[in-house]
């Protein structure tokens, strides 16, 4: 049995996720998710990312935009666009139940790590998704225009502004959701999932205690790129590289994540910078495909991903 912790954020951590439950038994799997992309919009709770993973292993995800649900309608955003309301969220008709429910039992005073996993249970997953924390935390982001909340930034302003710098409100007091610390010290692997490192990583690490305890794990940890020659597969992730002064390369991002990891697995692209990434970083760097085309990519390589982390040669 190999139990596996996955860190995750939305798109390319769902990704991952949904080849990993499928090489391995799904009850072995836990994801600690990203909520610092969470907000309020017309009183609802939104946890994008939560969302994204737990749609994309219950196969209910829109393949179209890796977010949201499949067969999606909007005749509440319209009607509310109508009522001069927020409209600049795209929220789907059936979407909408997973918000009032989870506002719902929030207002109750459930904590968010329960509620979801109840919705998991529904859903029939086998694996474990939890937030990383139940307290608030929300990324704000420096940009031109001043600090925008996360989602201003993202959405509304769809990631225009050069990022200048990035903080995570209530990170000095969020404590780790509970069964965030029993996941890590458990698991045979941890896995850095290719989710955008400045904005899905960095937040759940700045979470009490949970930086200190990949880090003393390191010789299980394996993270994988979200940036293949150069660029992201998708989002802002180069951008980001680039206007904080990182290298806007595998290398930029294997940087950032070597006093966290063992083991980087390196796109079969960038397969020349494995020589200098090794010497510089001290990270096993493992080359393979990465791009998770379709299901049999994401399975190899989930499979390819443990392999690297579990070789001990
Ligand atoms: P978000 O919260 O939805 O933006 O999702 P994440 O942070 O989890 O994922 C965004 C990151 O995933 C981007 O930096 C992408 O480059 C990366 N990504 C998406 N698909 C793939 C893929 O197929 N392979 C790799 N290596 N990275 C990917
Ligand atoms: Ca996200």
């Amino acid at each position: 049995m190999t139990r596996v912790a996955v860190l995750a954020g939305g798109v390319g951590a769902a990704r991952f996720l949904d080849g990993l439950v499928r090489v391995i038994p799904p009850a072995d799997v836990t994801a600690i998710v990203n909520v610092g992309d969470d907000m309020e919009w017309a009183g609802l709770h939104i946890s994008p990312d939560l969302d994204t993973v737990t749609y994309t292993l219950a196969d209910l995800v829109n393949p179209e935009t890796g977010w949201g649900l499949r067969g999606e309608s909007r005749r509440t955003l319209d009607r509310l666009s109508e009522l001069g309301g927020p409209d600049w969220f795209m929220i789907g008709d059936l979407d909408l139940a997973t918000h009032l429910y989870r506002t719902d039992r929030l207002s109750a005073g459930d904590p968010l790590s329960e509620i979801t996993r109840d919705l998991t249970a529904r859903l029939g997953l086998e694996c474990v998704i939890t937030p990383v924390t139940d307290d608030r935390l929300r990324t704000v982001v420096g940009t031109d225009q001043g600090e925008l909340a996360f989602q201003d930034y993202f959405v509304r302003r769809r990631a225009s502004d050069p990022v200048h710098a990035l903080r995570f409100d209530g990170a000095e007091t969020a404590r780790p959701a509970p069964i965030v610390k029993h996941a890590l010290a458990e698991a045979d692997v941890i896995v850095v999932a290719p989710s955008n490192p400045f904005l899905s990583i960095d937040p759940l690490l700045s979470v009490r205690g949970v930086r200190e305890q990949v880090t003393s794990n390191r010789a299980k940890v394996v993270a994988v790129s979200p940036i293949i020659g150069g660029q992201a597969v998708k989002g802002p992730a180069a951008d980001i590289l680039q206007s904080l002064g990182h290298d806007v390369s595998a290398l930029g991002v294997a940087r950032l994540y070597e006093d966290l990891a063992k083991v980087f697995v390196l796109d079969e692209t960038d397969a020349a910078l494995a020589d200098v990434i090794a010497a510089e970083t001290g990270m096993r760097v493992v080359v393979m495909p990465t791009l998770m085309t379709d299901v049999e990519a994401k399975m190899a390589l989930a499979r390819g991903t443990l392999e690297a982390a579990l070789d001990v040669a």
